[in-house]
């Protein structure tokens, strides 16, 4: 028997309409090139998206065209967000700190018809441009007043492109399972891989992220995405916060400086924060050189990389902030797991709590894991199996985008293969111990390197930390320590050794410690371990 329930659809358009309705006043401030501090609310933008949605719809824009975004947390990139998606045509986020031969691939992969850009952004696009020969035309985030001088084809101001269009519009009527984002994967070996969410796989993630044990976000909260949304689209923040009706507060270009950071937090109000673990560090180093407080500031979501107890230590008794550890990937929409104690755990030690929030967390619901072994066994949740973890749910992809062959990496059975390796423990808690490219094997045991590194990175001289494995005739692998020292520091590697051997198991501890002045960063800020495998250890 079928229930007897409205088919309305799932889109994002539905959550423009919602806000637009019920959080008319609620406000979007942003930094942006042309304005150190732009302020209006969330009817203000929906009246001008709709206006972009008229403009691209004149310009010819059909439904299931790709049109791209190289452009900061800004509002008009917010716009974007729901301007092109509510014509039934894709936003195609792009990281602009990918390499140009990246940003090529993925641009005429994606065959992009039309390029929004930041102006800042627009110098890296010059360079490339005779290469893209599927985008007719670019639009440049600002007004004319501010237009950069460039070559860019049919280079437009975007204030220009939205012009004097008319702020109503008749919103098309788009099947859930409509594609509305592109966004590709920053793998380390082959070309990026395009993962494309529809709006109804948008809409569940959006509802299951502001959840109370996930971001929890709600009308009293001011947010602030510290997450790029030109990657897996900030984490949903740019939809949970116009469902819940939450002020947004976007740092544009400015997104990894601490004084900018610090200063919107305390004039912005904002309670509530999320970014990757490197740029805590900027705004941590801030704080402490200047004694300036976030006062309002109650909660930051750290993920995207492990997050090092020493951050969370150092947010919560110097800044009061309270910090949930999260995992996920591009393939999950990003949310996969989310770190919150369950009742019974508040009476723990502040020690056996820590041992927990460390964790990645719990499976959001939506999200089925397990962890399997070399042949595909399942494994028991019991905090010591190891083994590669497998996920399965409605805003997880189901292949990529026109690949041209099946992907490989998801089951018969419609699992995908994270290729990451953890354990789960008795509660339901993922712990990731490494990428399964990363893992280091010594005398047939797992080492974890991410394990390693966070506690490094707990030494006081330690500004980050690395860990590799290298070859050993005996052992087979080793690990090698790669540190860069805090500024002015001259700590030697023997001296850090003796600090990490009470906090790691014996045969764990590194046979060698080498110190370099930078570490090698992916785009989207992870170590780039196949870089320093190529240095230390002659293997990729
Ligand atoms: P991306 O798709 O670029 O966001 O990268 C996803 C990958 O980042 C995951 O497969 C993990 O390897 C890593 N990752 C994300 N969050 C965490 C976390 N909290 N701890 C450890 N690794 C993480």
């Amino acid at each position: 028997m079928q229930g007897l329930m409205m088919d309305r659809q799932l889109t994002i358009t539905s959550i423009m309409e919602h806000a637009d309705n019920n959080h008319p006043n609620a406000e979007i401030v942003s930094v942006t090139c042309d304005s150190p501090r732009h302020r209006y609310t969330y009817a203000d933008a929906f009246r001008r998206t709709r206006r972009l949605a008229n403009a691209l719809i004149g310009y010819g824009v059909r439904p299931g065209d790709r049109v791209a975004t190289f452009a900061w947390n800004d509002y008009r990139h917010f716009e974007l967000y729901y301007g092109i998606a509510g014509v039934g045509a894709v936003t195609h986020t792009v990281n602009p700190r990918l390499f140009p031969d990246q940003i090529t691939y993925i641009v005429n992969h994606a065959e992009d018809r039309l390029v929004f850009v930041d102006p800042l952004i627009v110098p890296a696009l010059e360079k490339i441009k005779d290469d893209l020969p599927c985008v007719e035309a670019y639009i440049i985030l600002t007004d004319d007043d501010n237009m950069p001088d460039t070559g860019l084809k049919n280079a437009q101001s975007y204030e220009s492109f939205i012009g004097s269009q008319p702020d109503r519009i008749d919103w098309p009527e788009l099947d859930e399972k409509t594609a509305c984002c592109l966004c590709y994967t920053s793998g380390t070996t082959g070309n990026p891989k395009g993962v494309l969410y529809h709006h109804r796989s948008m809409v569940l993630h959006t509802l299951i992220g502001i959840s109370t044990d996930c971001f929890d976000l709600s009308v009293r909260d001011v947010v602030m995405p510290v997450v790029p949304m030109f990657h897996v689209n900030a984490w949903g923040l740019a939809y949970g916060a116009p469902v819940a009706g939450t002020k947004l507060v976007f740092p544009g270009p400015k997104m990894g400086d601490g004084a900018t950071l610090q200063a919107l937090i305390e004039e912005e109000q904002v309670t509530y924060s999320a970014g990757v673990p490197t740029v805590w560090l900027n705004l941590l180093k801030y704080l402490d050189e200047t004694g300036k407080q976030v006062g309002t500031l109650r909660r930051v979501v750290i993920g995207g990389s492990a997050c090092p107890r020493s951050i969370m230590e150092e947010f919560e008794e110097r800044h009061g902030v309270y910090v949930n550890h999260a995992w996920g990937m591009t393939e999950m929409s990003p949310l996969g797991t989310f770190n919150t104690l369950k009742p019974e755990m508040q009476k723990l030690s502040r020690e056996e709590q820590f041992a927990i929030r460390e964790k990645q967390g719990r499976a959001l619901y939506g999200v089925e894991m397990k962890i399997v072994d070399d042949e595909n066994n399942e494994l028991p949740w019991d905090g010591q199996s190891t083994g590669l973890l497998k996920v399965r749910g409605p805003f997880i992809c189901s292949d990529y985008y026109n690949t041209g062959v099946p992907s490989d990496v998801h089951d018969g059975d419609g699992w995908f293969s994270t290729g990451d390796v953890g354990s789960i423990d008795a509660e339901g808690y993922l712990q990731i111990t490494d990428r399964s490219k990363d893992v280091i094997k010594s005398g047939g045991e797992w080492i974890s390197s991410i394990d390693l590194e966070n506690t490094a990175v707990g030494h006081p001289d330690v500004a980050e930390a690395a860990v590799i494995g290298v070859p050993h005739p005996k052992w087979s692998e080793r690990p090698l320590l790669i540190i860069v020292r805090k500024e002015g520091s001259e700590v030697t590697g023997e001296a850090i050794l003796d600090w990490l051997r009470d906090k790691v198991a014996k045969w764990w501890l590194p046979d060698d410690v080498v110190f370099v002045d930078e570490i090698p960063h992916t785009a989207t800020g992870k170590i780039q371990k196949t870089e320093l495998r190529k240095r230390f250890s002659g293997s990729e």
